[in-house]
């Protein structure tokens, strides 16, 4: 594994249903500097791709997002962890780009970024949506049960998008990745 695309809210931090609105609202899943440290250590690139149709719904302004993924860079610099690229997509669902999961589109753009092949990669996601992207990009598919993970299991994955490997957080996906020597 060379690189991991890592979904943002629900995976990286709090999912809220009514949207991470200011930096005060971010709230980090309990170790993700950790694991996200330890996939650095290995060398695996890391990269995060997120719908964020708050903007698309003029809930929240460009500037405000990036408010708060500074916020979220911040508390994972903190932990020692890094961020190698970090890709988001505004559209409203009523007017998706093939950029918005789950279309492929930003998983191909970190994808050719690093120019890497999708074999190279795994995405990890809380939702179907995360799932059906990395199967439209040929990646292969972790669902952690953080967010709404454990009600997307619950929920039965399609067949199609078989075979998903689940866990119940990124840290422990990144160990998966990353054994304990
Ligand atoms: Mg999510």
């Amino acid at each position: 594994m060379k690189i991991v695309l890592i979904d943002r809210d629900g995976v990286l931090n709090e999912d809220r249903a009514d949207y991470v609105k200011h930096p005060g609202e971010l709230v980090l899943i309990s170790r993700v500097g950790e694991a996200i440290a330890r996939l650095n250590g290995a060398g695996i690139k890391v990269a995060v791709v997120s719908n964020q149709s708050a903007i698309g719904r003029g809930i929240i302004s460009p500037d405000m997002l990036e408010q708060i993924n500074g916020r979220l860079l911040s508390e994972l610099a903190r932990a020692g962890a890094k961020i190698d690229l970090f890709l988001v997509c505004t559209d409203a669902p009523g007017s998706p780009s093939e950029r918005r999961k789950p279309a492929p589109g930003m998983l191909r753009e970190a994808l050719s970024h690093f120019r890497m092949v999708p074999a190279d990669a795994v995405m990890i996601g809380d939702q179907l949506s995360d799932l059906r992207a990395a199967k439209a990009a040929g990646v292969a598919r972790f669902l952690v049960r953080t967010g709404k993970g454990a009600q997307t299991q619950a929920s039965g994955l399609p067949a199609d998008i078989l075979p998903v490997s689940v866990y119940d957080s990124l840290m422990e996906a990144a160990v998966s990745l990353v054994p304990i020597a």
